[in-house]
């Protein structure tokens, strides 16, 4: 059976051959756009199989294999052809045309209608050149678009006449019928108007008039909708084609053959409102902009953005109009979430788009910007907080509802746990009785970077639970030495504290006895407390603690209640963070280098000091137990 060439292309473009090859090959990407491993084809120990989104194609240096998507599952599960196509088109959700004359009709009818738009558009192009489109050229020259950018998006005029685009098809051997189907000349109802009667007045016309043109373009470059601005005051300003057999609008996005080569590379797409947004920025050199079609993001340019990139960046005005559009997009993706997946937000200065910002402040202008994008979870998060009071129980129980009722909505078992766990973070933050400016640097609170998400984990999680020897013991010593030297700590991270699994044995009774201690008589001061726990029977182990976490300064007496604070949350931070020290020990080792090369902010420095001592006692715990259980392999920690 054959299959359309256009359907066969069609397929090719909408199956990810990084995604079916991935699936039984383990990908090392190397760069966008391009993964290795080791090759299904053949037996071998380094990889020699390489894939290439971009070009659509895998090939192996070992054995030669090579081949489209298409190809290869006809390889790797033995199909033939045909079966290798309705798999993969069953996969993308594509209907596979059957050989009837009504199918072979319609994809012929397409191609003409392919035909027809193109046409349209070189003949808007041809008339943006001539006489009639002066007043189009020099719009678009005021904007400030160079000769070779309007090529390029192969802008164009629909000269001011009804009949203008209809005698070029006509004189072109393109039927009426076909250009009335592709949206290019709009046909009156036949009952309508006095004249209807005598068969005059229902003359099909032009469509766009008087108007600059801008050609939608497939993934492919060719035209297959337009978008029309007017010129004078006239209504509507921009005029979009309708809905056709080849154009969705909701399916598509502006400038995407453009940007996908660039986005693929950089991991990076951005979305803007307008086509002038698109244009603009890619004469500025930003060539990875599309914009939607004058609607709210749809689920599939979600899905095809994720394609390009795994955070596209989207812009907004500042205003409340952009706030609000933004609480759309957020809406509509959050069912959509799958792990790694996400949008980030962007907002422009009041009053600016990114063509007047690009045009006025340079690509370095528009990126300063981009720079203080936010991720999803916090438009999420303050359009669920609005400007809600919360100043009673109830409203403070409302709102935490609200929240949970949004965190509901991710399909994504493992993207909700952690979007749970971020906001039971930022709720701890927004209810502690006394919140501390200073403690919250923006977007969490842990230092963490902004946008930046960890994989879920139960605090402390099964490892600690059962007590065994992998558990690292700093950590929690860390945790509860804090506690002890600074009681007044307690009461405001009790529930996080709370959460944190201590492993089992002699830390994890210390930590109900602290908690107990801090709840019954919530004013001792550190000395009164360590009194109380020595006479509870924790004097051996309070001694212990204090001699292994010494060189930890914020654990200690001394330490301003700031940092011994900073210092508490870094750590549980850590723990929800998988233990994840030792990259952690880097990062806060040039954190603290950078705060001593800045002097100033003594504050900064001590807490980067404090953040730095943390993580490297954390790692060399962890070291010498590794060490410890070379040698003696089953001992450790017990309970
Ligand atoms: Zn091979």
């Amino acid at each position: 059976m054959a299959f359309p060439p256009r359907f066969l292309e069609d397929l090719r473009g909408r199956v990810s051959i990084m995604d079916v090859v991935g699936r039984r090959v383990r990908l090392t990407r190397k760069g966008r756009g391009e993964a290795t491993g080791l090759c299904p084809f053949h037996n071998e120990k380094t990889p020699s199989f390489t894939v290439s989104e971009d070009k659509g194609f895998f090939h192996c240096f070992g054995c030669g294999a090579h081949g489209d998507v298409i190809g290869f599952v006809m390889r790797s599960e033995g199909l033939e052809f045909p079966q290798a196509v309705e798999k993969l088109a069953g996969e993308a959700g594509m209907q596979v045309p059957r050989e009837t004359p009504e199918e072979r009709e319609r994809l012929e009818r397409q191609a003409t209608l392919g035909g027809a738009v193109e046409f349209a558009a070189k003949y808007f192009e041809q008339q943006l050149r001539a006489s009639a489109g002066k007043a189009g050229l020099e719009y678009l020259k005021r904007r400030g678009l160079s000769d070779d950018t309007m090529r390029r998006f192969r802008l164009g005029f629909a000269p001011d006449s009804r009949h203008g685009l209809k005698a070029a098809l006509e004189k072109a051997g393109i039927p009426e019928a076909i250009a009335i189907e592709a949206g290019l000349l709009i046909k009156p109802p036949k009952d309508e108007g006095p004249s209807s009667r005598t068969g005059d007045g229902s003359h099909a016309y032009d469509r766009f008039r008087g108007r600059v043109m801008f050609p939608i373009l497939d993934r492919r470059g060719q035209a297959i909708a337009f978008g029309g601005r007017i010129l004078d005051q006239g209504e509507p300003k921009y005029l979009n084609s309708p809905e056709t057999p080849l154009f969705h609008k909701g399916r598509v996005l502006y400038g995407l053959s453009h940007a996908q080569k660039t986005a693929r590379e950089t991991n990076e797409i951005i979305v803007v409102e307008g086509y002038m947004d698109v244009i603009a920025l890619a004469q500025a050199g930003i060539s990875n902009a599309v914009a939607p079609l004058g609607t709210a993001l749809t689920e599939e340019q979600i899905a095809l953005l994720w394609r390009m990139a795994q955070e596209p960046i989207l812009c907004f005005d500042g205003d409340n109009a952009g706030q609000r559009a933004a609480a759309r997009a957020a809406d509509r993706a959050i069912p959509l979430l799958k792990p790694g997946l996400s949008l980030r937000f962007a907002w422009m200065p009041a009053g600016e788009d990114p063509d007047s910002l690009v045009r006025a402040k340079g690509a370095a202008g528009f990126r300063e910007e981009l720079a203080r994008m936010e991720p999803l979870v916090e438009v999420l998060w303050r359009q669920v907080l609005a400007d809600r009071p919360l100043d009673t129980p109830e409203r403070r129980a409302g709102f935490r509802r609200d929240l949970a009722e949004a965190v509901g909505r991710i399909v994504d078992k493992s993207v909700a746990d952690a979007y749970r766990q971020e906001t039971h973070r930022r709720l701890d933050d927004l209810f502690r009785p006394q919140p501390k400016p200073a403690f919250q640097p923006m977007g969490g609170q842990f230092g963490g970077q902004k946008g930046r998400w960890q994989p879920p984990m139960p605090v402390g999680g099964e490892a600690a639970r059962r007590g065994t020897a992998s558990i690292q013991r700093t950590p929690y010593e860390l945790i509860l030495i804090t506690l002890v030297n600074h009681p007044d700590l307690i009461s405001r991270h009790c529930e996080m504290v709370g959460e944190v699994e201590f492993p089992r044995g002699d830390l994890d009774s210390l930590k109900g006895a602290i908690i107990d201690l801090a709840a019954g008589q919530p004013h001792l001061d550190s000395k009164g407390f360590r009194n109380h726990l020595n006479d509870l029977g924790f004097a051996a182990t309070l001694e212990a603690l204090i001699a292994r976490t010494g060189p930890v300064k914020f654990t200690l007496p001394s330490a301003d209640i700031i940092s011994a604070e900073e210092g508490l949350l870094h750590v549980i931070g850590l723990l929800r963070e998988k233990l994840s020290v030792k990259p952690e020990v880097a990062a806060t080792a040039q954190a603290l280098e950078s705060a001593m090369s800045n002097p100033g902010n003594p504050t900064a420095e001590t807490t980067a000091l404090s953040r730095f001592e943390a993580a490297r006692q954390m790692a060399l715990d962890g070291e010498s137990q590794r060490r410890d259980l070379d040698r003696a392999p089953g001992s450790g920690v017990e309970d």
